[in-house]
């Protein structure tokens, strides 16, 4: 890549995030298509993101990506936000329109399109979501704006709790779709729940290092051959509940997938180009 005076700045905000993949991900893509943009990560957190915000319309930057701890605050600094993002309360993504900003969660749209990449139509559809964090609600968020019926957010009792409870209630009174918050405690309501589900979806750490040894799911004939499973979690990349799953004959959606997905929304948002996919996958290995 040789960088020219007609580059421009895409960024991404958030602490710590010098383990991130997306630069990587989104450097490969900008340079196999041959695209005048250089994304670089910025150490941004809280106390600094007003700032960063008058930097990137100073700067005239084409966007921005965010990460924790700033994908709630980013919210207050935006012009308009793309309907789900205003569902999750939460944002990862900023489009810079000549200095008006817009905000977008594309953790959202890219698990999504990775279960309608299976060829599952979402329309109708039931789905157990365990999680109430970040990933979670822009999920949830997601996927009522794409016409699941019902939502089943499945969480224990942490400091996640309260949250589930506002997201649920942005959910049903903004949408058409149901969300119920139940507590993950509870074997015999989250089997049941997820025998009238379509799709169970893991939006937990659980899976994750140091957690990776560990499933939501502990009685495996939960599973059944109908049902959808996605993970989140894309480190390992298939995680116990993948295994699980596969076991029992459940179609699977990794979190790599969405890691990818989420990626191309973005890079399409920013450049209006299709991201690689294909290429990536391959690249990243
Ligand atoms: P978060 O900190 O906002 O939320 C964490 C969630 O995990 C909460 O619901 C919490 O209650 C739950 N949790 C934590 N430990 C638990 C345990 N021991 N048992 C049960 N529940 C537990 O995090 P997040 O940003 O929502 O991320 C969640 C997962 O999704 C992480 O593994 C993250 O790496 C992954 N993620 C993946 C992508 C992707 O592109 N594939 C994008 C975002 C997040």
């Amino acid at each position: 890549m040789e960088v020219t005076a007609k580059y421009e700045l895409i960024g991404l905000m958030a602490y710590p995030i010098r383990h991130s993949l997306s630069p990587t991900m989104q450097n490969r893509a900008l340079d196999k298509l041959g695209l005048p943009y250089c994304y670089m990560a910025f150490e941004v957190d809280n106390a600094s993101f007003p700032d960063a915000i008058k930097g990137l319309r100073a700067l005239k930057m084409r966007g921005s990506g965010v990460s924790m701890p700033n994908k709630q605050l980013a919210i207050q600094f935006m012009d308009e936000l793309a309907p789900a993002a205003k569902l999750a309360g939460a944002i990862n993504t900023i489009v810079n329109d000549n200095g008006y900003l817009k905000g977008y969660n594309t953790d959202g749209t890219g698990h999504i399109r990775a279960i309608k990449e299976t060829g599952f139509d979402v329309k109708g559809k039931t789905m157990v979501l365990v999680g109430a964090g970040g990933a979670a609600t822009a999920i949830g968020a997601q996927a009522a704006v794409e016409g699941f019926k019902e939502i089943k957010l499945f969480n224990r009792k942490d400091e996640f709790w309260e949250g589930a409870h506002a997201f649920a209630k942005r959910v049903n009174d903004n949408s058409d779709c149901r969300v119920t918050v139940c507590d993950l405690d509870d074997e015999k309501l989250f089997g049941d729940a997820i025998a009238g589900a379509d799709v169970l979806t893991n939006a937990t750490k659980v899976g994750m290092k140091p957690l990776h040894e560990l499933s939501v799911i502990k009685d495996v004939s939960m599973l059944r051959p109908d049902l959808l499973v996605s993970e989140c979690v894309y480190n390992p990349h298939i995680t116990k509940l993948l295994e699980q799953a596969q076991a029992a004959g459940c179609k699977t959606v990794d979190g790599y997938g969405m890691l990818l997905w989420q990626g191309y929304e973005q890079f399409k948002l920013w450049t209006g180009e299709d991201f690689p996919i294909d290429y990536i996958r391959e690249a990243m290995g």
